[in-house]
């Protein structure tokens, strides 16, 4: 039962200790006990969940968003200009009077 196990794991990195209320902790609760899938997915979450708050990632600081931000917006122009036009093509294309 394949979309039984997807509604499940969408709540798992609430459970068992988030915001999760109590119908939702009981599915949770009884779906792992007769699926593996959901219980290795389940340990898997807790693993990474429990590294993450042993060890916490520093918050690299506002350098590091700027320069985040600036290759994504090169990243993105990148993508807009495929195939890139040759800039006095788009001038051209610009003053041609539009006629429809
Ligand atoms: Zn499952």
């Amino acid at each position: 039962m394949k979309w039984r196990c997807a509604l499940i794991q969408r709540r798992l990195p609430d459970y068992p200790d988030g915001d999760l209320n109590p119908f939702w902790k009981r599915q949770v609760a009884s779906h792992l006990e007769v699926c593996p899938d959901c219980r290795q997915e389940a340990e898997e979450l807790a693993e990474v969940m429990s590294l993450y708050q042993a060890e916490p990632l520093p918050d690299p600081g506002p350098a590091f968003w700027q320069d985040f931000q600036q290759e994504l917006h090169l990243k993105l122009a990148q993508v807009n200009q495929t195939p890139a036009p040759s800039p006095w093509r788009r001038a051209s294309w610009a003053a041609t009077p539009r006629t429809r």
